[in-house]
């Protein structure tokens, strides 16, 4: 059959596939361990099933505003005020179903063939795509390791031409647990107002950092800002409610009206049971969060020791998120029996095959020299994995 050329354009999220295939393995009786899940494996809290549940039993089950329920925008606004220091009205907030929605409804807004958008890496696995399918062109500003995968001022400055529509910026990021220090976001944001380029802020790990950090937000530096950054948010990792399906935008009007247009003619709005229970997330009590937060705290502090205990593997410690991205490049050129591993893809498939254990090569992020292991896997799966890891790099020759 004949295809648009779009589609091609495009290849699966390979983070899920990973976890598709790592479960696949599982179902035929494998004793695999995965760290390659891309959410938190906490349950939902009990008070926001419940809110869902009494919406549920409400009747609360029809069409909603396409943006989202006044009650959610409100419960958006007052958690950005509290949070971050952020005015914001109904009109400049638009809800939908997902962060990854509010990215790919954004970029269909706002990037067009001939445009390009600014992607540090390593980055996450779906920026890139979803700015070819509009036609622009991912500009990729890789990071060195040494600087902490931090993007710097003067490489976004260089990567800044006439074309320049946005730089997409992920803090705390994926898969690097990068966190920018509120002194670092300035640096950043004197070269984007200088440049009056757009800046779409991906806040979605903005719960899970570590070491008693905190968290800035570029809209919040200045009021010039606020008017250039785009809030990306969701409920998807801060309340362990991926499969809800709840992401928002706070922006200034006429992105909100657009992108509230354009989702009109496709998903309309975002479940209107789940909407509810993100109200009960974003004004319940947050004690949950903290919980999840000091136990990823923990994990990390292992999965970063035991990695970097491994000779040849190198770790950098991460703030946020609940990944590691550790450099695996000194095992690259190895061999074990007939099996050589010359970059990250080979080198993830060698650890499944040899090991049982599934993880995500580098090279899907932008940077083949690494790894991406998720934590949001128990501390017993994160010791038993990681000894597997270590006996499976040790027959490396
Ligand atoms: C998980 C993730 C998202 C998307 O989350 P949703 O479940 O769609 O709300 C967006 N950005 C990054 C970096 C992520 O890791």
């Amino acid at each position: 059959m004949k295809f648009a050329a779009r589609i091609s354009l495009i290849k699966p999220s390979p983070t899920l596939a990973i976890q598709a295939k790592a479960n696949a393995l599982k179902a035929t009786g494998r004793d695999i361990i995965s760290f390659g899940a891309g959410e938190p494996d906490f349950d939902t809290p009990q008070n926001i099933k419940a809110a869902a549940a009494r919406a549920m039993e409400a009747g609360f089950t029809k069409y909603t505003a396409v943006g989202g329920i006044d009650e959610l925008k409100d419960a958006v606004i007052a958690k950005l005020q509290r949070d971050n220091g952020l005015s914001y009205r109904r009109s400049e907030v638009v809800v939908s179903c997902g962060a990854k929605h509010s990215l790919f409804n954004l970029a269909h807004i706002l990037f067009e063939e001939g445009d390009e958008v600014l992607v540090p890496s390593p980055y996450w696995v779906s920026y890139t795509d979803i700015i070819y399918l509009t036609g622009a062109k991912p500009v990729v500003m890789t990071t060195k390791e040494a600087e902490g995968f931090k993007l710097q001022p003067a490489q976004l400055e260089a990567a800044i031409t006439p074309r320049t529509r946005a730089l997409i910026l992920n803090n705390p990021s994926n898969p690097a647990g990068v966190c920018y220090t509120k002194k670092e976001l300035e640096a950043l944001a004197e070269v984007i107002v200088r440049k009056g380029i757009l800046v779409v802020s991906d806040d979605i790990y903005e719960k899970i950092m570590y070491d008693d950090q905190p968290f800035y937000t570029l809209a919040s530096l200045s009021d010039e800002l606020k008017r250039l950054a785009i809030v990306v948010n969701g409920v998807s990792k801060s309340y362990a409610m991926t499969g809800w399906r709840i992401g928002y935008i706070a922006a200034a009007e006429e992105i909100v009206a657009n992108v509230t247009k354009y989702q009109s003619q496709n998903t309309s709005n975002a479940t209107s049971i789940a909407q509810k229970a993100a109200v009960e997330a974003l004004n319940g009590p947050q004690e949950s969060v903290a919980a999840m937060g000091r136990e990823f705290q923990k994990r990390r502090d292992v999965i970063v020791a035991r990695l970097n205990a491994i000779e040849g593997v190198k770790c950098l410690n991460p703030q946020g998120a609940f990944y590691v991205f550790p450099n695996v490049s000194a095992f690259y050129g190895r061999s074990y029996g007939d099996k050589k591993i010359t970059n990250s893809a080979e080198m993830a498939t060698y650890l499944l095959d040899e090991s049982n254990v599934a993880l995500v090569p580098g090279a899907d992020f932008g940077h083949d020299d690494h790894i991406r292991l998720s934590y949001a896997t128990s501390m017993a799966l994160i010791e038993a994995g990681l000894e597997r890891i270590r006996q499976a790099l040790g027959k490396l020759r």
